[in-house]
């Protein structure tokens, strides 16, 4: 079937919007995974194949987290911790975790009026967690995506992507987080009870 330069052309990704990077440096970002799109858009009209474009499809069906796509999860509670602060719980499959690591934040995707708006949170759930994941955030008044997050109640879907960031510390590397010979200055009294 011969392709006209419309099809392809209805085939290519569209560059992100200002609002689409959360500005927090996740690799990929989001002009990442555009660039990437794009190079295989440019790719499959080249050899006029369309089937080189359906791979990054395949991915985002995969219920797992991944940073390059999006993955729908479901709220599986909402409770109210302050006047403006939520804590909110997914679900996932099986007796599954995460996969994060110390500090690792994921980036949410919100639509609010038309405009599609992402957003870095840090679970709060333990990184061994089976079967969810909890992050607790805080709503403002003007914010974007607050907006969406706001309108969020349980049995919903939204999209997450990730992880990314984190610390550069693995257990024990180190053999005190504290300087004890600055702290025995400046706080005398003070014991230190446990290494770590
Ligand atoms: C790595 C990382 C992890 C994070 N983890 C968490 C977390 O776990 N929980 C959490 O609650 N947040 C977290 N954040 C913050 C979060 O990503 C968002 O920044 C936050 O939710 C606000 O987003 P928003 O779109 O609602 O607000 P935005 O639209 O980005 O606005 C932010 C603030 O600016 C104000 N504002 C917006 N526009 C204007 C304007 N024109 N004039 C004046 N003021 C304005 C808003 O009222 C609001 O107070 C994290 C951020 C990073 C970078």
């Amino acid at each position: 079937m011969s392709e006209s330069e419309d099809d392809w052309l209805s085939l290519m990704p569209t560059e992100p919007l200002e609002s689409q990077c959360c500005g927090s440096g996740c690799k990929p970002c989001v002009y990442d995974v555009y660039q990437k799109e794009l190079a295989q858009w440019e790719e499959a009209k080249a050899k006029k194949d369309r089937s080189l474009l359906t791979k990054q499809k395949e991915e985002s069906s995969n219920s797992e987290l991944n940073p390059d796509t999006f993955t729908a999860f479901k709220i599986s509670s909402v409770e109210q911790l302050t006047e403006d602060t939520c804590q909110y719980k997914f679900e996932l499959p099986g007796n599954s975790s995460l996969g994060l690591s110390l500090g690792q934040h994921i980036v949410l995707r919100g639509m609010v009026n038309g405009l599609e708006v992402q957003r870095a949170y840090t679970p709060v759930s333990p990184v061994n967690a089976e079967g969810y994941f909890e992050v607790l955030i805080k709503c403002y008044e003007a914010g974007l995506m607050s907006q969406y997050i706001k309108s969020w109640i349980e049995g919903e879907t939204v999209f997450w992507r990730g992880p990314f960031g984190g610390f550069p510390y693995s257990p024990n590397q180190v053999s005190y987080i504290i300087d004890t010979e600055r702290l025995s200055t400046c706080c005398p009294n003070y014991t230190l009870q446990h290494e770590i």
